[in-house]
């Protein structure tokens, strides 16, 4: 498996000449399966969602998007992309709900709709359908679980496939005011990820903001990686005024977990490999 983050940033995009070589758009993931030349599976649909096109050569998306969260960052790509928002496109997005009693389509139009937006979900052209994400395994490749978040319901995002485990937390209130109940919900989504995909929107210095916005600071993060025993660390989610300069800083401080795991930050357009470490490392992996 492998993956492109075709989106960054956390809150809001981040245009300008300051944020070109890390990227500007908000979260969105594209994740291949080994072998596929298209992405069959997105994770979130934030502005990034915008890079599709590239990705697929002009052709419409098949496949299915899986939201963690419907703050704006993570769904605003939705009605910009001409590969979903397409006649031919073949869309399954699943959208959390808190109840299984909720229909999936008229919560996302709470904020996709008049007077919000021109149009509604109903507006998107293709074939789409809407599925309601709760707590669990939507199938093998895929399992969702609650992260402490701010403002509604969060998901973190397991993907299984091809003998690898990426874990995907854009948004995780993570910090030492976290309970110990959510960050066991946490844990036992991440552990043992090949690579976990992680907020990286604050450090340890920034923690008021951190706490108050729902986020985490790397610090914590780092540790959390060594707890779950992930493979690598790759944060995302970058602050919207973080600088490429900064965030090269920031990659400099932060190269490995106290443990050692190797850390990087995420990058639009960059691909990484998602590969099994006992395939690496010839050695058992621990879970
Ligand atoms: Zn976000
Ligand atoms: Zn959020």
């Amino acid at each position: 498996m492998r993956f492109v983050p075709l989106g960054v940033r956390g809150s809001t995009p981040a245009p300008g000449p300051e944020f070109v070589r890390y990227g500007g758009h908000t979260s969105c993931v594209a994740v291949y399966a080994d072998g596929e030349d298209v992405p069959g599976l997105l994770l979130d649909a934030g502005t990034g969602l915008r890079m599709l096109p590239t990705l697929l050569a002009g052709e419409p998306f098949t496949g299915r998007i899986v939201l963690s969260h419907l703050h704006w960052d993570h769904m605003q790509g939705l009605p910009f992309c001409p590969s979903v928002d397409n006649p031919r496109a073949r869309v399954s997005l699943y959208v959390p709900v808190d109840s299984p009693d909720t229909d999936p389509e008229a919560l996302l139009a709470r904020g996709f709709s008049p007077p919000n937006f021109p149009i509604g979900p109903d507006g998107l052209l293709g074939e789409w359908q809407f599925c309601p994400l709760l707590t669990g395994a939507i199938d093998d490749t895929v399992t969702v679980g609650p992260v402490a978040h701010k403002g509604g319901n969060a998901f973190g995002i397991r993907v299984s496939l091809d003998g690898a485990v990426l874990a995907y937390l854009p948004d995780h209130a993570l910090h030492d005011e976290t309970s110990s109940a959510d960050r066991a919900d946490a844990e036992s989504l991440v552990a043992g990820a090949d690579v976990l995909l992680h907020d990286g929107q604050f450090v340890a210095a920034e923690h008021p903001v951190a706490r108050d916005y729902g986020h985490a600071s790397i610090e914590t993060v780092l540790d959390f990686a060594d707890q779950c025993d992930v493979g690598e660390l790759v944060l995302t989610h970058h602050g919207p005024a973080r600088t490429d300069d900064q965030l090269d800083e920031l990659a400099t401080q932060f190269e490995h977990t106290p443990q050692g795991r190797p850390v990087r930050f995420a990058k639009q357009n960059t691909s990484i490999e998602v590969t099994p470490r006992a395939a690496v490392q010839g050695r058992r992996r621990v879970g």
